[in-house]
């Protein structure tokens, strides 16, 4: 996944529509692919998971309410953001929308404005890694937008692979990360190389925490993988703050 630009991808039959929001969207700094069934949309899935998909619900061949669903399904897209747009304006459609799990819903004619920041508040809300806002925990500030760290005011410089690391732990704390799933998620998928990887940029990591103590809030959990914690009152933190 790149941390830096969201991709999102265009599923829509209407060449019209789909030039219009490929324009504006690109504008905005997100990287556009289309497709305009859901045969094309998966193959282009196949090569990249988009950070967001934008479907238009009536499309040649398979709808796309029925490939909102088989997205849901699989493993590798269950989570990946959806925006239904389209024509139908019936309560009940939206809420058949909503019940296979798409994030939002909007109706066409819309506006460009809306449709940008709805994208906005669905990636803030499903994806934080995706958007640049800034992360501040326990003093510890990330800036995406400058790819900047600071630690109790102090600058911390970290590599690349270590800034997207931490941006991912402070944007997903207090869960257990597996090795692979932090492959998947900081290294993109389709990527090859081992989870011994994953190690090796954790321990970088911590090494650049050091200086601020920060080092501790990211926590081994042993034959599960990794965890960035954001609460002081947690014991392990506790215990190694008393050992000095
Ligand atoms: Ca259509």
């Amino acid at each position: 996944m790149d941390m830096g630009k969201c991709t999102i991808l265009i599923v829509e039959d209407e060449p019209a529509i789909a030039d219009i929001l490929k324009v504006n969207l690109s504008f905005e700094g997100y990287e556009i692919f289309c497709a305009s069934n859901v045969a094309n949309a998966e193959s282009l899935i196949k090569g990249k998971l988009p950070g967001l998909i934008i479907l238009d619900w009536m499309l040649p061949g398979v709808s796309g309410i029925t490939f909102a669903k088989r997205l849901r399904k699989e493993k590798r897209t269950s989570n990946t953001p959806i925006i239904m747009l389209t024509a139908k304006s019936f309560e009940k459609d939206k809420i058949e929308g909503l019940n296979v799990g798409c994030d939002d819903y909007i109706v066409k004619p819309f506006s460009l404005k809306e449709l940008k920041a709805r994208i906005k508040a669905v990636l803030r809300r499903r994806a934080p890694a995706l958007t640049d806002d800034a992360v501040s925990i326990l003093g510890l500030t990330i800036y995406p937008q400058t790819r900047k760290v600071m630690g109790n005011h102090q600058e911390i410089f970290l590599g690349l692979k270590e800034f997207n690391l931490l941006h991912f732990f402070m944007t997903h704390a207090d869960r257990v990360h597996s090795r692979s799933y932090l492959l998947d998620q900081v290294w993109g998928d389709h990527i090859f190389v081992t989870e011994r990887t994953v190690d090796v940029h954790i321990r970088r990591l911590r090494k650049a925490l050091m200086s601020g103590d920060f080092h501790k809030l990211i926590q081994t959990v042993r034959g599960c993988g990794y965890k960035f914690i954001s609460f002081k009152s947690d014991c392990h933190l506790h215990n190694l703050k008393s050992k000095g």
